[in-house]
């Protein structure tokens, strides 16, 4: 199964918050990068930025070293993306998610809800019979409720994570090129165009400047 970018940010956010999204788009593809450096590209004050890193260092995304500065005498932290721990966590926020959806569709099956027409509020027997089956928002006569086509999205849901677990996934951290090959060639091929140009461009005005050394000595000459 292949995990794109997007999942694998929807499974950060969901384990470490939205908020650590930016920082993660900062230090996929690099190592080691200095906190301070990261809290000027996400814009964020240095302590904020920190509070970030823990929580991504809580989930086992980043590891960090510390490296004291010589010069002001403190310990700057740079830290680094772990790719390899994606998949351990896309696996545990997959199984959660199951968990999740196991406990709902044991509660969806074994308890009657009910609601008003209006659809204000869902509530469970009890709570109902503490309303007496009257809706709190609306006073509308509270339903009991059908949920089969509830019961059957979350069988579906819960089938296709089960699949998912059972089997190997591959994992794509960037958006790839679709033919990074050609264009990494054609690039290369520009910069050396630009480099001939550069040097025909200096054999001219060396000419020029030549041709103008020579004119003034002629001149000088004249005055002699
Ligand atoms: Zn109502």
């Amino acid at each position: 199964m292949k995990i794109t970018p997007k999942a694998v940010d929807e499974a950060i956010a969901e384990s470490a918050g939205e908020d650590v999204l930016p920082l993660i788009k900062l230090l996929k593809k690099r190592k080691n990068v200095s906190e301070f450096k990261l809290a000027e590209g996400i814009k964020r004050e240095i302590n904020k930025t920190r509070n970030l890193l823990y929580r991504l260092y809580n989930i086992n995304l980043v590891s960090f070293e510390r490296i004291k500065d010589k010069k002001k005498g403190w310990y700057v932290y740079y830290w680094t993306f772990n790719q390899n721990k994606v998949r351990d966590l896309l696996r545990t926020v997959k199984k959660q998610r199951l968990e999740r959806l196991k406990d709902k569709l044991k509660r969806e099956e074994e308890n009657k809800f009910y609601t008003c027409k209006e659809k204000c509020l869902r509530l469970d027997f009890e709570q109902s019979f503490d309303f007496e089956f009257k809706c709190p928002e609306c006073g509308d006569l509270l339903e009991e409720e059908d949920n089969i086509e509830k019961i059957k999205n979350i069988k579906k849901e819960i089938e296709q994570l089960e699949k998912y677990l059972k089997t190997k996934d591959k994992i794509i951290m960037h958006k790839e090129p679709k033919e990074p090959v050609k264009k990494t060639k054609k690039k290369k091929i520009v910069k050396k165009k630009k480099i001939v140009k550069k040097k025909t461009k200096k054999k001219i005005i060396k000419k020029k400047t030549m041709k103008k050394k020579k004119l003034v000595k002629k001149k000088t000459k004249k005055k002699k």
